[in-house]
């Protein structure tokens, strides 16, 4: 057996096993006492949580919370709305789509770590909405769909596929002419990093026409470590390029400092943040919910200017219409006639000529 594969048999999903890694709070026993959610983590990750703090950022992620009984702001059957799955044309259920060229394609519903804010809830923890993975039906969809250009393969997990099932999608996709990039969603190089194998590199690398992006997903600089480091600089080393999507999560990584320390560590893995989003409107993830603006505020007082400017993500939620960008918009303060006058980071004005079209 490989490594990931026994940190997935040795998933930490019951007290006992959780005992060896921290010391429970009769909150958090209780939470996962009466609330019957699937929760789990690998062992790797677990080990990343803080022994004797309850509000350490990866424990938040993974244990779950009594707050999750709250629901004032959570839509009901979330998904199903947000991915338009009972009112437009019809689809395989692996086919979520919002836009012309490119589509999300859905291939599993399982997960190396249960995230406690997760927007898709009803797919992966609860599985109340069941979808039928069929992967032969959705490649045949994209096939006969000559306009999608990028297909996103994701889940639940992808990457906990088996190397052959992956090599299958990888290898279907490329055959398809009018497809010129694929791109998977995956959280493993941070929650199971072992999972980065010389043999999935030779499944995902090479110097091919149809490239493979990877973006994972990394809230906090604690989850950062030399393992992930590692499994990153494999997967650029064989031409996989990675980005992040973070989670705005209120408690996590909404203040300043944990912002900022997040989007230069990933820098230092060689990871380029692409989007943070905003914690969207599932069930049962109040507690992870910060105002809309947050998010801009963040950039605006952290990244923007103070930083790097590869460390800058876009800012966006992801709706039923699809993404939208809600970043910062203090930079044009007027727009005159003659010139526009705009602003920096520190609050300085320069100008610019208007020009007319
Ligand atoms: C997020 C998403 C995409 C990809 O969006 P990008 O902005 O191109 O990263 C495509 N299709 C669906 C259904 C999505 O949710
Ligand atoms: S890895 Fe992604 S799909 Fe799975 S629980 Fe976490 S956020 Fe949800």
């Amino acid at each position: 057996m490989e490594e990931w594969q026994y940190q997935m048999q040795n998933h930490v999903d019951n007290l006992e096993k959780l005992k060896e890694f921290i010391n429970i709070t009769p909150e958090e026993k209780e939470a996962i006492e009466t609330l019957h959610t699937r929760w789990g983590t690998t062992p790797y990750f677990a080990s990343l949580m803080d022994r004797d703090d309850p509000a350490c950022p990866i424990r938040k992620q993974v244990i779950p919370s009594l707050k999750e009984k709250e629901n004032r702001y959570g839509i009901e059957n979330y998904l199903v709305y947000k991915e338009n799955r009972s009112n437009e044309e019809k689809r395989p259920d692996t086919i979520a789509r919002q836009y012309y060229d490119r589509i999300a394609f859905t291939v599993m519903n399982t997960c190396a770590n249960y995230c406690r804010h997760c927007f898709r809830k009803e797919l992966v923890v609860d599985k109340s909405l069941q979808l039928h993975f069929d992967i032969d039906q959705g490649l045949e969809w994209i096939r006969e769909h000559s306009e999608i250009r990028d297909v996103l393969v994701t889940g639940g997990d992808p990457l906990l596929l088996s190397d052959e099932k992956i090599e299958y999608i990888v290898r279907k996709l490329r055959e398809i002419p009018h497809i010129q990039m694929i791109r998977f969603g995956s959280r493993l190089p941070v929650v199971l990093p072992q999972r980065i194998t010389a043999k999935l590199q030779k499944v995902l690398g090479g110097f091919h026409k149809v490239p493979i992006w990877l973006n994972t997903q990394c809230n906090h600089a604690k989850e950062i470590t030399e393992q992930t480091a590692r499994a990153v600089y494999d997967l650029l080393s064989c031409g996989v390029n990675v980005g992040n999507q973070a989670v705005l999560l209120k408690g996590i990584n909404d203040d300043l400092k944990s912002f900022k320390d997040l989007h230069q560590k990933l820098l230092t893995i060689r990871i380029r943040p692409y989007y943070v989003f905003y914690n969207e409107p599932a069930p049962g993830i109040d507690h992870f919910r910060t105002p809309i603006e947050k998010g801009a505020e963040l950039i605006r007082d952290s990244l923007r200017g103070h930083t790097t400017g590869l460390a800058q993500p876009m800012y966006v939620v992801a709706t039923n219409i699809g993404k939208i960008p809600l970043m910062p918009d203090y930079y044009i303060i007027n727009r005159g006639e003659k010139e526009y006058t705009l602003k920096n980071y520190k609050g300085q004005l320069t100008t610019l000529p208007n020009i007319p079209e």
